[in-house]
């Protein structure tokens, strides 16, 4: 996100996109309101429609943060509630200006204010996202992988693996059992380089996008520029790909054999190709600081993302790092509800990990940001064999999961998504706000 800097050192752009969503979700409301930024005594006009007939006796100011303020016009004829919700939505939209420096961001990852940040990020997903929850159906087609990341289960090292590799058609009934029960998305998630010629994942996913009404996203590491394009072209419209850490030593540490260059060099690549990108990372690795996890989700926000996964770290037995503590869920859900602050139109999942950390983590990242779930739908013979990490949960038939969730997502006081739930970013980059 790019855009001037005010003397306070805010983002104007930041301020006038959430301004936008406020008008968007206040939707029949009479108010007409206008945005300022706020020097000292000073209100400088920022965006907004003054109703022709403004009448300046009719106007109420708001100071929503230190830098903005909203003018209502009409404001004096509303009700008092009605002036107040729109001020208490309004300060917590602008809640993303005591979000700015690494220091702040430190602090509220320790735990500073969780019941503010977890409010905040509330509100700033129903503004930008409204109430539905997205339900994506995983299917792990292969646990082939080359690498040998000291987290994961399925690292190439890990001997005790059973491999696999569904075979294409496997991969297409899955698909179509996925479409049956009304999944509108399917992640396709493998290991890196998990043995498929290209040509064939190609032809699959034509098959399935043709067949069946739904996106197709990928999760399948990291390729070259021409295999992405390929992917692309056959269709695929979104792609997962998580940088894990922005701290380079540390990226080392956990991805020995790989390239911290190469891995955000794919993540431009896949954004160069328009397809809806996504990437995340992990929380509470060994060696990971608050100050660390704070530069992570800066790292977030500069990549603009149209999705962002965040997990707590698992250890799993048979890997290097079997014996460290496992990421607190806590933690977790406070890096989620900054990333939703700072990255307000993302789509951001209540992970498996987080829901396999803690189970009632799940429905609380529903409460401070999340507006995506995940669901494993890998045929029960295949899936015991995925284990990046230990202990996933939803071992049950596929409608009672799909039931399942759909009862939790009410119990939040949220919907079920029954489109594809396709990227809320894109709408900001084709200038509708
Ligand atoms: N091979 C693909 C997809 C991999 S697995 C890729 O590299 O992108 C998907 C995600 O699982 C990873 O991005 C990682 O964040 C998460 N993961 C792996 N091992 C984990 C563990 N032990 N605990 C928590 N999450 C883990």
């Amino acid at each position: 996100m790019s855009g001037s800097k005010t003397a306070n050192g805010i983002f104007i752009s930041e301020g006038l996109i959430r301004f936008r969503a406020l008008c968007r979700w206040l939707g029949e409301n009479p108010a007409t309101l206008q945005l300022a930024e706020v020097r000292g005594k000073r209100w400088s006009f920022l965006d907004g429609d003054l109703p022709p007939d403004a009448d300046r006796f009719d106007l109420c100011r708001i100071r929503i943060s230190d830098s903005f303020g909203l003018l209502i016009y009409g404001g004096a004829r509303l009700p008092a509630d009605t002036i107040r919700n729109i001020r208490a939505v309004a300060l917590r939209l602008y809640a993303f200006e005591r979000y700015h420096s690494q220091d702040q961001l430190a602090a509220a990852l320790a735990g500073k204010d969780d019941a503010a940040l977890f409010t905040s990020a509330d509100t700033v997903r129903e503004v930008f996202c409204g109430r539905e929850v997205h339900l994506r159906a995983i299917i792990e087609f292969s646990n082939i992988c080359r690498r040998d990341c000291m987290y994961c289960g399925i690292r190439r090292q890990h001997r005790g693996v059973t491999r696999y590799r569904m075979n294409p058609e496997e991969i297409y009934r899955a698909a179509r059992a996925a479409a049956e029960l009304g999944y509108r998305t399917v992640v396709l998630q493998s290991g890196d380089e998990c043995g498929y010629p290209l040509g064939e994942l190609c032809t699959l996913i034509r098959r399935i996008k043709k067949d069946f009404s739904c996106a197709v996203t990928l999760s399948s590491g990291e390729k070259t520029f021409s295999e992405y394009r390929q992917l692309r072209e056959s269709g695929t419209d979104r792609y997962l790909l998580k940088f894990e850490t922005s701290d380079r030593a540390l990226y080392r540490m956990l991805k020995p054999d790989s390239s911290y260059a190469q891995r955000f060099r794919c993540i431009r690549w896949l954004k160069q190709l328009h397809y809806q990108t996504g990437s995340g990372l992990l929380t509470g690795v060994p060696g990971q600081t608050d100050r660390i996890l704070a530069r992570d989700v800066c790292c977030l926000r500069s990549l603009d993302l149209d999705m962002v996964g965040i997990g707590p770290f698992i250890p799993h037995p048979g890997t290097p790092l079997g014996k460290e503590d496992p990421g607190d869920s806590l933690r977790a859900l406070r890096a989620v509800a900054l990333t939703r602050i700072l990255c307000p139109d993302t789509h951001l999942p209540a992970t498996t990990a987080l829901a396999t950390r803690d189970a009632p983590a799940r429905e609380q990242a529903l409460r401070c940001g999340a507006n995506v779930i995940m669901p494993d739908l890998t045929p029960a013979r295949y899936r015991q064999h995925y284990q990046i990490y230990p202990g996933k949960p939803q071992k049950g038939a596929p409608l009672g999961v799909r039931k399942s969730l759909e009862a939790l997502i009410r119990a939040a006081g949220r919907t079920v998504g029954k489109d594809r739930g396709e990227s809320i970013r894109m709408r900001r980059e084709r200038g509708n706000g």
